[in-house]
């Protein structure tokens, strides 16, 4: 048998080798912005096309090469950055694999203009699938440029992979986020479709953090720092009211590299314990310094995982300079509202049987006020009087005793048969069960409703209804609403401003910091529309990058997520008639639009066997 082992010419290697480092138009922005700042630059300009499908380039003022490295800098394991493997214990680049540009080359059309400081002219190379096209001299400020175009155009199924152009986008700004946040003392840019959407002055690393992420930041940001041998922490954390139910401003960095680390950040929800609601996250921008010989990021080109060498010694430290910072600067619960009971009972305390109640936005808000619905099975909000002195003397039980039974009128098919009329019982109670079930009586039993479950699948019939017929009911505000955002902010509500328009949402303008609102949907409470709005966008950029494919589902969960009653909230007999009424005359009653049963019934059966 003949040999039949072959070496894999270099141009199909790159293509593998891309296929590791280049998974999206992100993954070309990050490693060039990379090479910027490892050449020394000043300045670096990040201008992008279509989500990066059409182009990405990145300019520099850095070093520069010479002819001969441009040239090279296209072969793989070419690289500037080390000469030998004692050098990965000692990395001061971000680079240092001598991949990236191999593996850009491989899969785009490469455009390169470069000069170092000491040559007069400089040399222009093209490249198309690892082959150099063209070679020339060219005039060009010291620096370089690198222009990519057509991405995976030689990989149909990659291409065809990618997402939306607005997807691909928010993954590059990713990136551009992570490398800036790093480098405040270096001026950054960023074009998107010709139009500047970060201009990064140089500055302190708050300064950076407030031009990133909105002026509104800046006074929500508490200083951190230590240094230890073992460790230097240096960064902010977001005061406690804060807190997201988003991921997305937690950022860790590790010698000026963007990592991941669940444990860590474990390290820093602990340090929060008790100040912060459990499905939140605190916001956190923590630079650890170590020594680059304890710590191993050689794991993957692309991943952002690290492993240090003493981890739980550094969880520790983590959570206690925190626990500090928390202190020091006095972040005790202030909060906008006059008392929140939810900072004066440690959260495990929930386990152990008293039920805490919620102030949340929502809590001013009374979908069941009224009983007579809308159209599309919503609720007018009327006052929320009411529903604020539901709140007073809570740290009683509930005294059921006190609920009067109510007649429940059957008014559609789905309760006429679903409720007991036969034996003279025209007359149904509901009664909550540890403010997290409405129970009631219907012909074969017992009907217990979870009732965060049940209205989050009202209201999502009925935001879908809204989105898609457009008829949302608006609330004009006497005083048009400010509320600030973040450039990938505005760029979410840019994108689903019809749908929130459709369901009552009034902006005046989207295109600055600042938007102004002129009205809201009837049932969200004027006081919390920005927070109402900040999950919006937090959890719809979320729903996509898990899959949902129709924006009006993505918003219609995300909304009756955000806006259903909460276990652990006090329903009065109104509210508890209205859900179960509103509940059955929903087209699919008996799950959540998180696919999560929504009521059980406990049959007579069933209950005859206990007493059995
Ligand atoms: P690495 O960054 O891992 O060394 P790359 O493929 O990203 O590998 O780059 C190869 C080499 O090309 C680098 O080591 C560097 O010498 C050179 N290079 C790449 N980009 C630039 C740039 N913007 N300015 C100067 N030199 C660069
Ligand atoms: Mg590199």
């Amino acid at each position: 048998m003949t040999d039949i082992i072959k070496l894999l010419p270099d141009h199909v290697a790159n293509q593998i080798a891309a296929g590791e480092v280049v998974q999206r138009p992100a993954s070309v922005v990050k490693e060039l912005m990379e090479n910027a700042i490892d050449a020394g630059a000043t300045t670096v300009k990040l201008i992008v096309k279509d989500g990066g499908k059409a182009l990405i380039q990145v300019v520099d003022d850095g070093m520069g090469m010479s002819e001969t490295d441009a040239r090279l800098s296209f072969e793989r394991h070419a690289t500037s950055k080390i000469s030998s493997a004692q050098d990965l214990f000692n990395l001061h680049t971000k680079g240092f694999r001598g991949e990236a540009l191999a593996s850009i080359a491989a899969i785009a059309h490469v455009d390169m203009q470069t000069r170092t400081e000491t040559n007069e002219v400089g040399v222009h190379i093209k490249i198309e699938g690892s082959k150099i096209v063209s070679q020339e001299v060219v005039a060009t400020p010291q620096g370089t440029s690198i222009s990519v175009k057509n991405l995976f155009f030689n990989i149909p199924a990659r291409r065809n992979f990618l997402k939306s152009n607005q997807v691909e986008l928010r993954h590059i700004t990713d990136e551009f986020h992570r490398v800036a946040l790093v480098h405040p003392n270096i001026e950054f840019h960023f074009y998107n479709n010709g139009s500047e959407i970060f201009n990064l002055p140089k500055g302190k690393p708050r300064q950076r953090i407030a031009h990133i992420f909105g002026s509104r930041m800046e006074n929500r940001l508490v200083p951190v720092s230590e240094e230890t041998e073992v460790v230097k922490i240096s960064g902010f954390i977001c005061k406690p009211e804060f807190a997201k139910k988003s991921r997305g401003e937690q950022f860790f960095f590790a010698n000026d590299r963007f990592i991941k680390s669940p444990y860590l950040h474990h390290a820093v929800v602990a340090a929060f314990e008790g100040l912060i609601k459990p499905d939140t996250y605190p916001g956190y921008f923590i630079y650890l310094e170590v020594d680059p010989s304890s710590i191993d990021i050689n794991i993957h080109p692309t991943k952002t995982e690290v492993k240090f060498d003493d981890e739980n010694t550094l969880y520790a430290i983590l959570r206690s300079t925190i626990k500090h910072s928390l202190g020091q600067f006095n972040v005790a619960p202030v909060l906008d509202f006059d008392h929140n009971p939810n900072l004066d009972t440690p959260y495990a305390y929930k386990e152990k049987g008293a039920i805490l109640p919620k102030v949340t936005v929502d809590a001013t808000f009374n979908p069941f006020q009224e009983r007579e619905r809308k159209s599309g099975g919503g609720f007018q909000r009327t006052s929320s009087k009411g529903w604020e002195n539901l709140y007073e003397g809570l740290d009683q039980e509930v005294d059921t005793d006190n609920f009067s039974s109510v007649a429940i009128e059957s008014d559609s098919d789905a309760q006429g048969t679903l409720y007991d009329d036969g034996v003279g019982e025209h007359m149904a109670t509901t009664f909550q069960l540890r403010r997290k079930f409405v129970v009631s009586t219907v012909k074969s039993g017992m009907l217990v409703i979870h009732q965060n479950r049940a209205h989050e699948r009202i209201l999502f019939e009925k935001f879908l209804g809204e989105i898609t017929v457009k008829e949302g009911v608006s609330q004009q505000l006497l005083f048009p609403l400010e509320l600030t955002f973040n450039p990938q902010e505005l760029g979410i509500l840019r994108e689903i401003k019809d749908s929130l328009t459709n369901i009552g949402f009034a902006f005046e303008s989207l295109e600055e910091e600042t938007v102004k609102l002129t009205g809201v949907p009837l049932m969200v409470p004027e006081s919390g529309i920005g927070t109402v709005l900040d999950r919006l966008i937090a959890d719809y950029a979320e729903g996509f990058n898990e899959g949902t494919v129709s924006q009006a589902e993505v918003l219609a969960k995300v909304l009756s997520k955000n806006l259903a009653v909460k276990t652990g909230e006090l329903l009065d007999q109104e509210s508890q008639l209205a859900l179960v009424n509103n509940l059955f005359a929903c087209k699919e009653p008996t799950l959540s639009p998180f696919q999560k049963l929504t009521y059980t019934i406990i049959s007579e059966g069933d209950i005859d066997k206990k007493f059995s």
